[in-house]
């Protein structure tokens, strides 16, 4: 579906961005991998998918909270794949404390992370697709650009404003090829959400399943958590014809989290 498309998954290396890059990759897409930790990994796991289709796998690491680093990764993706089609703006940090207690550099880092780093590969990216007359920009916002919860005031305030981003960008592109849409997931069990369900586990000396079971019972109604390749699967949704006048959404996948 996506051959000869080119994409880029910025923290792309574990949980939903690799599962956003292994999808990309099975449909036939080239796809830009960036992000820290196992990037051999994440690499080898895409290319497994990509094999099949003949489409090609990159990597840059780039750090989303500088603005050049930024930069130099779109002009890269579009140096050695011609393009960048589809951006996946997925990088993403968490921090939980009252905000009395909040310390002041996770802020500047939630918000330049989480918020900031959105616009930056935005505005690089843009020209070109606009030029082609075809892009699909996914913001992996969060429930949490939908509604608040106690100790998450970076998060909540950079997921708000990467909703309200999401809708101005649909906007200044609506009669042109390119969308600009955000995904909201409720709880999905990646490294970011395990270590929440450590620190429950830990503080209330339960075990984790229990620290799980409470996680989803307090937000969640469905009781399940959602996964990366459900949200992928949406992604690739949003990237299909179908998907032409999607524009300026708040899609939750929150197994009921924002009906209550
Ligand atoms: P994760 O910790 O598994 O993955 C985060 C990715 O971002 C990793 O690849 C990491 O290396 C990368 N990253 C972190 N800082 C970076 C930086 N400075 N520069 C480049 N890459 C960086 O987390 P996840 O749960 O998969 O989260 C991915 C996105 O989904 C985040 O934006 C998160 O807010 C959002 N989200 C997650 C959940 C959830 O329940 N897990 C729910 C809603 C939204």
């Amino acid at each position: 579906m996506l051959k000869g498309k080119s994409a880029i998954v910025t923290g792309s290396t574990s949980g939903i961005g690799l599962g956003m890059a292994l999808a990309l990759a099975k449909a036939g897409a080239n796809v830009m991998l960036n992000g820290f930790g196992d990037v051999a990994g994440a690499k080898a796991q895409v290319a497994a998918e990509s094999a099949a289709f003949g489409g090609k796998v990159s990597y840059h690491g780039a750090d989303m909270s500088k603005p050049a680093e930024i930069e130099a990764m779109v002009r890269a993706c579009e140096a050695e794949f011609g393009a960048v089609d589809i951006l996946v703006n997925n990088a993403g940090i968490q921090h939980v404390a009252n905000i009395e207690d909040f310390p002041v550099d996770r802020w500047d880092a939630i918000i330049a992370i989480n918020l900031n780093s959105a616009f930056h590969t935005m505005r690089a990216a843009l020209p070109g697709m606009k030029a082609r007359h075809w892009g699909r920009i996914i913001n992996v916002a969060s429930v949490h650009g939908l509604v608040g919860s106690a100790q998450k005031s970076a998060y909540v305030a950079a997921k708000h404003g990467i909703v309200g981003l999401t809708k101005v960008a649909a906007l200044e592109n609506a009669t042109t090829g390119v969308t600009v849409n955000a995904i909201c997931p409720g709880w999905v069990l990646t490294p970011l959400v395990q270590k929440q369900v450590d620190a429950r586990a830990e503080s209330l000396k339960i075990s984790n399943d229990e620290a799980k079971r409470q996680l989803l019972a307090e937000k969640q109604p469905s009781l399940q958590f959602t996964t990366p390749a459900e949200l992928a699967e949406l992604a690739l949704f949003m990237c299909s014809p179908a998907g032409d006048n999607i524009r300026g959404v708040a899609w939750n996948v929150d197994g009921g989290w924002t009906a209550q």
